[in-house]
């Protein structure tokens, strides 16, 4: 996808500061941070949606989703975390590439979700 932020981030034609990676994710840290720590697991090819991603892929997004939080928690002394996923215009996504967010969280930190 030629106009697509996410995939120039992800063929590095934009630099990245990448927390993790394998073959098909990554995640970095989100420009516009909702809390301390907010970070985005992206998958490397356009997917628009949770919807167009492959099945197969699911054991690798959750490996870049658990490896990404465990070194989050470290970092940040969180205490938990909420992951999110926005899926078309009218949910709330923003950028039509398929992402995760992964939210940090702390007692009391003030954050509501739902
Ligand atoms: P969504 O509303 O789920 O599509 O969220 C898109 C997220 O991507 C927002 O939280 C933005 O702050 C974030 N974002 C947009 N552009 C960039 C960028 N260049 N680098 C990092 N995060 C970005
Ligand atoms: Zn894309």
């Amino acid at each position: 996808m030629e106009n697509c932020i996410f995939c120039k981030i992800s063929k590095k034609e934009i630099p990245r500061k990448t927390i993790y990676e394998n073959d098909n994710f990554f995640s970095m840290s989100d420009v516009n941070p909702k809390i301390e720590g907010h970070s985005l697991v992206i998958s490397k090819k356009h997917f628009k949606t949770m919807l167009d991603l492959p099945s197969s892929l699911g054991q690798e997004l959750l490996d870049c989703i658990k490896k990404t939080t465990i070194k989050l928690i470290d970092e940040k002394k969180a205490e938990g975390f909420n992951l999110v996923n926005n899926n078309f215009e009218n949910a709330g996504q923003m950028v039509p590439h398929f992402h995760i967010h992964i939210l940090p969280r702390k007692k009391e930190d003030g954050f509501k979700l739902l």
